[in-house]
């Protein structure tokens, strides 16, 4: 039997996440990890150099969700000025933050719901690689809030995957 890669389990768990409602748990680090900070850095890194440059911001606002349900924004990417804006130094924030700008560099998806489905699948494999596998459960509830389907997922899987991809190999290189 061959070894399961770390993003692949991921990518299960998030799958059957997604499609079942059953969440496998692995929960959040209690503390940040060591290595946090070195990863953290190394995407900044990589934004940079695809010409994206990377903002801490005191107060992001807030937004309505797909059901009009106002929530505190965290994170946003825009491709005017690209430019990352973070509410605070979060790996898995900038993580969804990188996948909405590559997802915007190859040229992807359009609608809102998709382009939500496609950061949080492939920053959640991102972060998952990098920092260790932590549950599903945020990444695919906020999909959902932004009126993500079974449907555009299942359309979108290999797209998630290639986005991810594209993003771990030049990671590779940083
Ligand atoms: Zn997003």
């Amino acid at each position: 039997m061959a070894k399961m890669l770390r993003w692949e389990r991921a990518w299960g768990y998030f799958l059957q996440a997604f499609y079942t409602g059953r969440v496998h748990g692995g929960g959040y680090w209690k503390a940040k990890r060591p290595d946090h900070v070195q990863h953290y850095w190394k995407l900044v890194r990589l934004l940079k150099a695809l010409g994206i440059s990377v903002w801490l911001h005191k107060d992001l606002g807030e937004s309505i969700d797909a059901f009009n349900r106002p929530f505190t924004i965290g994170g946003c990417w825009n491709s005017y000025g690209f430019k990352v804006s973070l509410l605070y130094r979060s790996y898995s924030i900038l993580s969804h933050e990188a996948a909405h700008a590559a997802d915007y560099l190859l040229n992807g998806t359009r609608r809102t719901s998709e382009c939500e489905l496609v950061a949080s699948g492939a920053g959640y494999l991102l972060d998952c690689a990098h920092m260790g596998i932590r549950s599903p459960g945020p990444a695919v509830s906020y999909a959902k809030r932004q009126g993500a389907t079974s449907e555009e997922l299942s359309r979108l899987e290999e797209y998630i995957l290639r986005v991810f991809n594209e993003m771990n190999t030049l990671l590779s290189d940083q």
